[in-house]
């Protein structure tokens, strides 16, 4: 764990359940996107792995989506600017893998960065999310990405 000095912010938890989840695996100290902790406290698998990232699928997939995935380092960092430019590299390759497998009308990727306390996020652990697009969403698609 480097640069932020909790795992979770309680405060971006979208429901109760989720709130209580993330605050009982603070006390434990358990990050769910440090690959060892995936098989147990994630929902889905990891379903492809490179050198600097691994891809899953989100268990709380966004409303509007037709996919959600979750691009996520394989080492515990806080920021894209913590990894190599190669793991940029890697993440394109990632998504055009991502975007062969479902041939999507549309995509988008949204990548909080930093202190989760004012990206909107609610994991330390930097991670993408990558989602397919089509022309009927059951609702817009939207992501918060500030305080
Ligand atoms: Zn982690």
């Amino acid at each position: 764990m480097t640069g932020a000095e909790t795992l979770y912010y309680l405060d971006a938890a979208r429901t109760e359940d989720q709130r209580a989840y993330m605050s009982s695996l603070e006390e434990r100290g358990i990050c769910i996107f440090c690959e060892e902790h995936v098989a147990e406290h994630q929902e889905h698998p990891v379903e492809h792995r490179g050198e600097f990232w691994y891809i899953t699928r989100n268990a709380y997939p966004y409303a509007g989506t037709v996919a959600h995935y979750l691009i996520v380092p394989r080492t515990h960092v806080a920021s894209f600017d913590e990894l190599p430019d190669a793991a940029g590299a890697e993440l394109w390759s990632l998504q055009r893998l991502l975007k062969d497998r479902h041939a999507p009308l549309a995509t988008a990727t949204v990548m909080r960065s930093g202190d989760m306390r004012y990206n909107g996020g609610s994991v330390a652990h930097l991670h993408a999310h990558f989602v397919i697009l089509d022309d009927a969403p059951s609702a817009t698609v939207k992501f918060k990405v500030s305080a």
